[in-house]
């Protein structure tokens, strides 16, 4: 799969994928990660990308025009696997679902906002998708577009070392997961400190460890997480 973000910041994603499952995922070939700086598409000495809301108020909104020439010369001809997404505060929220979903496209184009935001034509008339990540507001769509990307990653087959270990993980309804939270984990050593690690881990019974997990982690999403259980 491919990913491309388009930012006024590419310098800021030289940290985010440079460091484990999606840095592996890279040098394996099993997906690639392109960062575009917005400013190619501007036609001025400055280099413009922002201007002043219509209707008068607060801050700048990034322009329409150098984000449509963009996505338009990155796809001259674009194929329905190639999707475009926008990253809002207003969008829907990106959950383990919408990852899956996205998962399966050929190429996912992130488009970062900044400012007060972006032209709302971009929404309207170039974006598949508006995603949020949290009913919070960050001050750019970078630090969403790395979340966005980073959870879709560990989907791509092979991207994990085991091929089953995402359908484990809390909320996917995939596998065994079933929308619940992941089962806690322990490790060496079995006594921390006088906090001992569940016995039934340590025996090596199979079955009798499978339905540990699945009530701990039944216990655990009843109690941090209740609006997970229907
Ligand atoms: N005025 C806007 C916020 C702009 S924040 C509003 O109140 O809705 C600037 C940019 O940060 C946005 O254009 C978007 O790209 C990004 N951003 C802010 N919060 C986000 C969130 N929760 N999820 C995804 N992107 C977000």
């Amino acid at each position: 799969m491919i990913f491309r973000i388009l930012t006024i910041f590419p310098e800021f994603f030289t940290g985010p994928f440079a460091h484990g499952v999606v840095k592996r995922g890279k040098d394996a070939g099993l997906l690639d990660i392109q960062i575009h700086n917005l400013r190619d598409w501007t036609h001025d000495r400055h280099k413009t990308v922002d201007d002043r809301p219509f209707g008068g108020a607060e801050g700048m909104v990034l322009k329409a025009e150098p984000i449509f020439q963009a996505v338009e010369s990155i796809w001259p001809e674009r194929r329905p696997d190639q999707k475009v997404a926008l990253l809002s505060a207003q969008g829907r929220m990106f959950d383990q679902g919408m990852a899956n979903r996205l998962s399966h496209e050929g190429e996912l184009l992130l488009i970062c906002g900044r400012y007060e935001g972006v032209d709302e034509r971009v929404a309207m008339h170039l974006a598949d998708e508006e995603i949020s990540i949290g009913n919070y507001v960050l001050s750019g769509g970078e630090l969403a577009a790395a979340v966005v990307i980073d959870t879709i990653a560990r989907l791509i087959p092979g991207v994990l070392g085991n091929e089953t270990s995402a359908s484990f993980d809390s909320f996917q309804d995939t596998g065994h997961g079933e929308g619940l939270l992941d089962c806690p984990h322990w490790t060496r050593p079995a006594d921390f400190r006088g906090w001992k690690a569940p016995e039934v881990l340590l025996n090596g019974n199979h079955e009798e460890i499978r339905k540990f997990r699945k009530q701990a982690a039944l216990e655990k999403t009843a109690r941090l997480r209740p609006d997970l259980i229907t």
